[in-house]
């Protein structure tokens, strides 16, 4: 079923992000978070796309075990900055081969050092226009940024780059990481002002550790860390346990609150693992994602 059919009809919708992991240990623990998250019957699982070679094709194969050995929707992610028209293609046939009804298009990161391979595309827009053109079927998702893209000038611009993604043709949003709810439903109201009008589903991502938590401050720039989540995190000081339990009670509380906002779906970046996922949805006493529309 397509994403935007699920949101229209069951409610607010739940996903996990993976990465593909580079070795065989690292896929064994993988599919095993898979399958403990299996019981909370996510909408899709998506798995996100490498900047180098040999980890897009990991990301390809990825999705084509997913599809082999699960029941559950993968929602491959594709980025088009150093891509040919003709690599886009070739991708897109084999998802589409493998009955793939949606995939996330972005541009994608340049890279830290060196020069990008030349290619095709300049924005995720482009990507978006291509495929909508190519495929018309398939279903289509993109980036959203509630606190702001590290690149773009302002807010007003940001929003006209977002409206363009939605008028190339796509489906959905999904929008990077936040703690911080009213910068998110903030962003929300500005992005039906600006007559965006797909879905929007909120990217959630506890913090587990305070070394993960300066790894996504710098994957996820100009994202703020409220002073009450950073009063907290001090107080529970050097204690990893406590930290953790600190970071899933707040995204707990992130959860129950854009539910009562009506919010469309949650996506969590999950980075490979369901132990603090699982914790969420047990504080928000959900055991089963499915119909999650707020009574
Ligand atoms: C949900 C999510 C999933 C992600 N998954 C991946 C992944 O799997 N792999 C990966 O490598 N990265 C991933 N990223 C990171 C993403 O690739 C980077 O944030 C990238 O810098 C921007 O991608 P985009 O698709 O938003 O690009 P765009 O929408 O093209 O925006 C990129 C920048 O260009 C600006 N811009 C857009 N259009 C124009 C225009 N016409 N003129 C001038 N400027 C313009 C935008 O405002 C923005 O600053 C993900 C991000 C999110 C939020």
């Amino acid at each position: 079923m397509r994403i935007t059919d699920l949101i229209r009809e069951a409610g607010p919708t739940v996903s996990f992000e993976f990465f593909p992991p580079a070795d065989e240990a690292g896929s064994v623990s993988l599919f095993e978070t898979i399958a403990s998250l299996v019981p909370l019957h996510p909408a899709f699982i998506s798995v996100t796309y490498g900047a180098g070679g040999s980890s897009r094709e990991r990301t390809q194969r990825l999705v084509e075990r997913i599809r082999a050995e699960t029941d559950l929707g993968p929602l491959p992610h594709l980025t088009c900055l150093g891509h040919r028209t003709t690599d886009i293609d070739r991708i897109v046939d084999r998802y589409e081969a493998l009955g793939i009804s949606s995939i996330l298009c972005l541009r994608g990161d340049r890279p830290r050092e060196g020069t990008e391979a030349p290619g095709d595309f300049t924005h995720a827009a482009d990507l978006v226009a291509h495929v909508r053109r190519r495929s018309p079927g398939l279903e289509i998702g993109v980036a959203g940024y509630p606190e702001g893209h590290p690149e773009t000038p302002n807010t007003l611009v940001q929003m006209e780059h977002l409206k363009a993604k939605v008028d190339a043709g796509a489906d959905f949003i999904i929008s990077q990481l936040f703690f911080d709810n009213r910068a998110f439903l903030d962003w929300r109201e500005r992005c039906r002002l600006a007559g965006v009008a797909a879905p929007v589903l909120a990217g959630i991502m506890p913090i587990t550790s305070i070394a993960g938590m300066r790894r996504m401050a710098e994957l996820a720039a100009g994202t703020r860390f409220p002073a009450p989540l950073m009063r907290s995190l001090s107080r529970a000081g050097s204690d990893p346990e406590s930290v953790k339990r600190v970071g899933i009670h707040w995204a707990s509380e992130q959860c129950r609150d854009l539910l009562d906002h009506r919010v469309d779906g949650f996506h969590f970046y999950t980075l490979n693992k369901s132990d603090a996922t699982r914790r969420v949805f047990e504080n928000l006493g959900i055991v089963d994602s499915a119909g999650l529309r707020s009574p």
